[in-house]
């Protein structure tokens, strides 16, 4: 089994178009499972519509909650909580009610120590929810990160590990992952025991800045990459400035032209290369048989 991480070093490079055109290429090799990696703001289901088969909660952490019925007011977690998690309904304690602050909480533990009635309690914090649903080209894993949650790290883990088990499941040699933008916590989370990284990346000075920072996380992780500039003629010289830069690092850089299909495709909620031929699908899929050849699924 093989997986193949697509990512970017910015938001809006047009990743996840490429990820969810690699998805309907993989049907000539059985099938790919596809996994949603931007935890933090995930959009690959806009194109490729998964319909839910499993839900699971994501766990992680931990935080206090009053057993209300067992409070005597006393206003100890209050004193000691020194993360002023703890909101206290009432002007006196006796007389107040005491409530957990969730997004404040660090779970630290100390005013359950602290509790004389042991009225408090550390339990699991629920982060937000996994998937593992169908599409129209096989089998996805995807995630939903609760509001100002954290972990979003162990949270791309999670939804690549359950990815592997459907793959043996299903006896598919491919894992496509649409990884997260940047070089945080949730990238490393993404292409650690890849077998490929394609970064997509725009030819601007941004984009440019970017992929440098990107391209230097993945070769700490000595996986091999491949570079694909979107949009290249909107600045050839930038492109070209780019693949030099790039040469000694990856195995192959690619250029997919501006083509106007491309935005008409994700507006009907298609790939580009469902939705019509043109010079930005021909791209993707010379892209793709260079990726097969690399890594030979
Ligand atoms: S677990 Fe720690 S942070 Fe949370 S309310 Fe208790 S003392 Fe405050
Ligand atoms: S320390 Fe325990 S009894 Fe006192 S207010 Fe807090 S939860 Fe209630």
């Amino acid at each position: 089994m093989k997986e193949l991480t697509v990512i970017s070093g910015k938001g809006g490079t047009g990743k996840t178009s490429l990820a969810a055109s690699f998805a309907m290429l993989s049907g000539m090799l059985g099938g790919a499972v596809m996994v949603d990696g931007d935890v933090d703001a995930s959009d690959l289901h806009l194109l490729l519509k998964p319909v839910i088969l499993e839900r699971h909660e994501f766990r992680s952490g931990w935080q206090a909650v009053i057993q209300e019925k067992d409070c005597v007011r006393c206003g100890g977690c209050l004193a000691h909580c020194r993360f002023e998690a703890i909101r206290m309904n009432g002007a006196t304690a006796g007389e107040a009610s005491f409530q957990v602050d969730p997004s404040a909480c660090e779970g630290c533990g100390v005013c359950v120590d602290h509790c004389p009635v042991r009225a408090m309690d550390l339990v699991e914090r629920i982060c937000g929810e996994w998937f593992v649903s169908n599409t129209r080209f096989g089998p996805m894993v995807h995630a939903r990160l609760g509001a100002a949650a954290e972990n979003s790290g162990k949270l791309v883990s999670v939804v690549r590990e359950m990815a592997r088990n459907v793959a043996l499941a299903q006896n598919r040699r491919l894992i496509i992952i649409d990884g997260p933008p940047g070089i945080g916590c949730p990238v490393i989370a993404s292409i650690a025991r890849s077998d490929m990284v394609l970064i997509v990346t725009e030819p601007t000075l941004s984009g440019e800045h970017d992929l440098k920072r990107v391209m230097e996380l993945v070769r700490r992780f000595e996986i091999p990459m491949a570079v694909a500039i979107n949009k290249w003629d909107i600045n050839p010289a930038m492109t070209e400035k780019i693949e030099r830069q790039a040469s000694s690092s990856v195995r192959f850089s690619a250029r997919i032209p501006c083509d106007p299909m491309v935005t008409r495709a994700q507006v009907n909620g298609q790939t580009a290369m469902e939705f019509s031929p043109g010079p930005a699908s021909e791209s993707i899929e010379q892209i793709w048989k260079n990726l097969c050849q690399t890594i030979k699924p």
